[in-house]
């Protein structure tokens, strides 16, 4: 699960940041509204935590902007002591739930755990499919017919990826941030070295489905 986290006091982001990847969540973070609606409108995240007061652009403007470019990303919003008044929650800024500062990391854990999970029902289904393949995003594994083989978390990802977006072409540069986030290390070569590694699955497995290359633009996947 990928999360965002929007918040300009630098040492709770960082420490969020931490905590959350100890959980093995992936992460990233910004530290003012503008860059938040940024990030967030690139929709690779489960869940965003998004503080309220922030510079450049206040987290309830970043929801409107979200919700109003059709972005349904699910938003913990942090508030100061005080902030969170009936105002702020008559507006119905579309966030999906509040938490005031300062909070129990347990029960900002608690709140992900459930907001990603509600998306994961609507967009992260445990098994998906295209064609005669079959993708078990919780056991990890690949199968066909009764062929079957393991994959390693980034294989899943990068498959699950591709799956839902079959009819289109992703680039380098889109799997690279879906699957290794904006201020990754990973360069083109690393998305080479996965799609290499899938289309060897995908033969070991017997599938038809094949990964086809768009020279200069990216990948596809296609049943046949
Ligand atoms: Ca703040």
């Amino acid at each position: 699960m990928r999360i965002l986290i929007v918040e300009d006091e630098i040492p709770l982001a960082e420490a969020l940041t931490q905590i959350l990847k100890r959980q093995n969540y992936t992460v990233d973070s910004v530290y003012n509204g503008e860059d938040g609606l940024d990030y967030a409108m690139s929709n690779i995240y489960d869940v965003i935590v998004l503080d309220l007061m922030l510079p450049k652009m206040n987290g309830l403007e970043v929801i409107k902007n979200m919700r109003a470019a059709g972005s349904e990303t699910p938003v913990i919003m942090l508030t100061a002591k005080g902030e969170i008044s009936d105002k702020v929650r008559g507006l119905d800024s579309g966030a999906d739930d509040y938490l005031a500062k300062p909070f129990n990391t347990e029960e900002l854990l608690a709140r992900i755990r459930a907001l990603g999970r509600r998306r994961g029902e609507v967009v992260v289904p445990d098994a998906m499919g295209l064609g005669d393949i079959a993708l078990d995003t919780r056991s990890l594994s690949l199968s066909c017919g009764a062929a079957e083989v393991k994959l390693t978390r980034k294989e899943s990802e990068l498959l699950e990826y591709l799956i839902a977006n079959h009819n289109s072409v992703l680039s380098k540069d889109m799997i690279i941030e879906k699957l290794w986030g904006f201020d990754s290390e990973a360069e083109a070569n690393h998305v080479e070295v996965y799609i290499s590694f899938l289309r060897k699955k995908l033969k070991y497995v017997g599938s038809k489905a094949v990964i086809n290359t768009i020279r200069g633009v990216g990948y596809s996947l296609a049943e046949e």
